[in-house]
């Protein structure tokens, strides 16, 4: 089998090792010290301020993406501009309408581009918070940080930003671009099991935390106390700890946070660079991120292609939902995948297209 999925990722072996060794208890002085190990890798790499805050979940990413809602916005107090640009804007949108937060969607049509004249109209309009997901993983578009961030900085907007397909895919620095909230989670960039979100919190994200929290176990206040001295309030996803260490590990060993977002650079411009060769179609109506490469499949169902590819190869890629369901695969980048997977999975697009 071989995932070419956005995530889960295909596995290092460097992960699967976990499970084969006994995992220990956590309510340990040994625990805290993973943990506190893990935490202050990911500030450096997250370019958090050094009183930011990093907080994690027994949850899948749409848990941090909740709970960072629900504590840091107040429906009295807030009125939140989000980029609707696919499946995950969307899911943006749902969470402020659950929590009622007073809400304006940039809704961006198929195949359309985010530009600076969409956030025109929005120019001193009260706005409190901007929430992106930087890049749009149902798409592949990724939008332009540096321009969502002038607008912010310009209107005085918390900068929220789910960051799950890019951190650790693409250069991302808080500090650099003044994100305040970095959403993540492990199945995606980090390549790990899934179950494990993670929420970095800037100063000023922990300034402005004014959120009812109406979910007590989401609630930012006592994980801050627990983080501490390095625990969480609840059972945390003890292995995913573990895998997280030893992916970690296995990252420095390989020449760090630049050496790991080069390979998928890489692997990224082969496959794109191969499928056009071989005369697959890549989708460049956007700026394309480098986790995954939008592929159109023309007068092949995308659909049927994607069951034919697990099927009858133990290929896994991404279909699309919505209107892109039968005309558009997405294939990840992001895993422990080399340039003969991406030949492999391109001759067997090839033969089950002819
Ligand atoms: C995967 C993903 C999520 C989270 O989805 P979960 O299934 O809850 O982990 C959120 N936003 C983006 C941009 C994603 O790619």
């Amino acid at each position: 089998m071989k995932l070419f999925t956005v995530g889960p990722v295909e596995p290092y072996p460097c992960t699967r090792g976990v499970y084969g060794r006994e995992i220990p208890y956590f309510r340990t002085a040994e625990y805290s010290a993973l943990v506190e190990s893990c935490m202050l890798r990911l500030g450096r790499y997250l370019g958090l301020e050094e009183d930011g805050r990093l907080l994690y979940f027994a949850a899948s990413g749409t848990g941090a993406m909740e709970a960072t809602v629900d504590n840091l916005l107040s429906p009295e107090e807030d009125k939140a501009l989000v980029i609707n640009g696919g499946a995950f804007g969307a899911r943006f949108c749902q969470l402020l309408r659950h929590h009622e937060i007073p809400h304006t969607a940039v809704t961006l049509g198929v195949g359309e581009a985010l530009r600076e004249t969409h956030l025109h109209p929005f120019v001193g309009q009260g706005y409190t918070a901007l929430l992106v997901n930087l890049h749009e993983t149902s798409t592949g578009q990724l939008y332009d940080i540096e321009m969502l961030s002038r607008f912010c900085r310009e209107n005085n907007l918390l900068l929220i930003v789910d960051a799950i397909s890019t951190f650790m895919v693409e250069a991302y620095n808080m500090q650099q671009h003044g994100i305040d909230v970095t959403i993540f989670s492990s199945q995606k960039g980090l390549c790990l099991s899934a179950g494990m979100s993670f929420v970095a919190l800037s100063k000023r994200a922990l300034a402005h935390r004014r959120g009812r929290c109406r979910c007590s176990y989401f609630s930012f206040g006592d994980s801050l106390t627990n983080m501490e001295r390095w625990q969480t309030p609840y059972t945390p996803a003890v292995a995913i700890m573990h895998e997280l260490d030893a992916m970690l590990t296995y990252i420095e060993e390989q020449g760090g946070l630049e050496t790991w977002l080069e390979g998928i650079r890489n692997r990224c411009r082969y496959f794109r660079t191969q499928a056009e060769a071989a005369g697959l179609s890549v989708c460049r109506d956007y700026p394309l991120s480098n986790m995954l490469t939008p592929l159109l499949t023309g007068s092949t169902d995308a659909h049927q292609l994607f069951l034919q590819l697990s099927k009858q190869y133990d290929f896994y890629v991404n279909p699309c939902g919505g209107e892109l369901a039968h005309s558009m695969l997405r294939i990840s980048h992001v895993g422990n995948l080399t340039n003969a997977d991406a030949d492999a999975l391109i001759d067997a697009i090839k033969t089950l297209t002819k």
